[in-house]
């Protein structure tokens, strides 16, 4: 059995309570963690703010310099770190890779800023005697990172990146399916030289675990990653206390495709955007609104690409040109895509290539990447969030059409337009409701700049020198008798 790591050790659940992790590519058990209550919790926030009294008051060279021997430590174990991540959550080995090089940059862009946090002075009015004021900068106490599975190790560390470096401690919670990289980091960084309750994890369920975390009164800040309806839930929780919360949430990136876009570039990065990780992202380009002048030619490029992604496990690689996608993460995830496409279907949307659970693999969690046309705008498949490899390609006559149809949603995480029109840039930068706009670029986050939702997408952001100040008390200090 995996164990929980609190206060620097492996410990299992006080109740004895075990879950298993099933590989998503075999549908088989590969190894059990502990399922944490209340009291578990409740031991990694005590740890935590215990081990806070010492680690918020180190010189934050000497933080940096320890967390920078932890990113080493994972850095040398990347290869064994990629496999473990396939293999719970599902995602090819290269892209399990990269989520673990992205980890460790954006880790590294906050280490680079733990001696860069500054306040700031002012001198003050006379009246009630000389006296000048200071703006200082502290961190909070425990922190809670609560992780979804589909990036669990990349949202880890937009979580105890700037948490940490600030000087603040972590109890972490991963989702339920994908534990099993996140402890083995945590057991490196403790093996760096981490003090024992500066990073702690918890494993157990939403409803439990995360719940006591979010609620526990030693937990100050709360860094929430998952759903929408979670994040409702969360914010709730965490509001008669007043804690500081951001909540990345759940999106529908709209795309926009001009006639004068680069069709090539604009196919690949929208395939890319969209079927990268199985599709199970909050940033991907989930609906698509092409202007009518170039429709045939950018669908007919488009499903030719999506062809040639071919299904299987994230351990083995698709022959060239083919790509490889593997299984969703569990079967939950599955159902939900299954019924957003029958009922588009229903209401008389096409399905351009595949269509649904394949027949093969036989075992496994798959989802054939699929195009569909003509999907009413107001059907589950366009108004829903999509978490799987389903694109939505509409038609449009204008940009006011496209910019419109954009907006039609409850979420506003990214969004996108391709064009070298410097007027219908500066529309979409200006107009799409979204934290994010890129143009000509697939829908990426940059760990240097600041990212996040407008509307049900959420509030906060991550990324970005802006991210450390969500870990940060800023606090006022007036010095006086300063006369005679
Ligand atoms: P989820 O909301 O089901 O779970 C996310 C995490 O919250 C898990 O660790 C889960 O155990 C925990 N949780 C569940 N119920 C809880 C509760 N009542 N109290 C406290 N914690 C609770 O999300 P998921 O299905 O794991 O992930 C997919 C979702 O995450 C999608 O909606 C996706 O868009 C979103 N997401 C958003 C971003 C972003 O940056 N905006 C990034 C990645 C994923």
């Amino acid at each position: 059995m995996a164990l929980m790591f609190i206060d620097g050790v492996p410990v299992a659940a006080r109740s004895g309570a075990e879950r298993p992790i099933i590989d998503p590519a075999t549908e088989e058990p590969i190894e059990t963690v502990p399922v944490a209550g209340a009291e578990d919790v409740d031991a990694a926030v005590q740890a935590a703010q215990r081990a806070f009294a010492d680690w918020s008051h180190r010189d934050a060279d000497d933080r940096a310099h320890i967390l920078r021997a932890g990113v080493e430590r994972v850095r040398a174990e990347l290869p064994s770190l990629a496999a473990l991540l396939c293999h719970e959550q599902g995602k090819p080995v290269a892209e399990a890779s990269g989520e673990l090089s992205h980890f460790l940059h954006g880790v590294e862009f906050y280490i680079d800023l733990a001696s860069k946090i500054r306040g700031s002075y002012t001198a003050l009015p006379s009246s009630l005697g000389p006296a000048y004021g200071m703006v200082i900068k502290r961190p909070i106490g425990v922190c809670a990172a609560i992780v979804p599975y589909n990036f669990p190790i990349t949202l880890l560390g937009t979580k105890i990146g700037p948490a940490l470096a600030a000087g603040n401690t972590v109890v972490a919670k991963p989702a339920e399916t994908t534990p099993l990289t996140t402890l083995r980091i945590a057991e490196l960084f403790a093996a760096a030289g981490l003090p024992p309750g500066v990073f702690n994890v918890v494993t157990g369920s939403g409803p439990v675990a995360g719940e006591a975390l979010v609620s526990h009164p030693a937990v100050r800040r709360v860094a929430f990653t998952g759903g929408t309806e979670t994040g409702r839930r969360v914010m709730a929780l965490a509001g008669p206390r007043f804690k500081r919360v951001s909540l990345e949430l759940g999106g529908s990136d709209p795309v926009i495709v001009c006639p004068d876009a680069d069709l090539d570039a604009a196919v690949k990065g929208v395939v890319i955007g969209r079927f990268f990780n199985a599709g199970q992202a909050c940033l991907a380009a989930k609906r698509v609104y092409v202007f009518a002048e170039i429709y045939d030619q950018f669908v007919e490029q488009l499903v030719a690409r999506v062809r040639r992604y071919e299904l299987g496990p994230g351990w083995t690689k698709a022959a060239r040109p083919n790509v490889r996608m593997g299984p969703l993460n569990a079967p939950a995830v599955r159902d939900t895509l299954s019924a957003q496409l029958a009922d588009a279907t229903a209401r008389g949307a096409r399905v351009l290539c595949g269509g649904g659970v394949p027949p093969e693999p036989e075992r496994g969690f798959y989802f054939a990447p699929t195009v569909v046309a003509d999907a009413p705008h107001d059907s589950r498949l366009v108004q829903e969030e999509v978490f799987g490899p389903i694109l939505p390609v509409f038609r449009v006559a204008s940009l006011d059409e496209a910019i419109r149809l954009a907006n039609d949603s409850a979420y506003g995480l990214g969004s996108s337009i391709w064009t070298s029109n410097v007027k219908w840039i500066h529309r979409a930068a200006h107009e799409l409701d979204a934290g994010m706009t890129w143009v000509n670029q697939l829908h990426y986050g940059y760990d240097e700049l600041p990212f996040g939702g407008l509307k049900d997408s959420g509030i906060g952001r991550e990324h970005g020198p802006e991210a450390i100040e969500y870990y940060l008390e800023t606090k006022s200090v007036v010095v006086g008798g300063l006369g005679e």
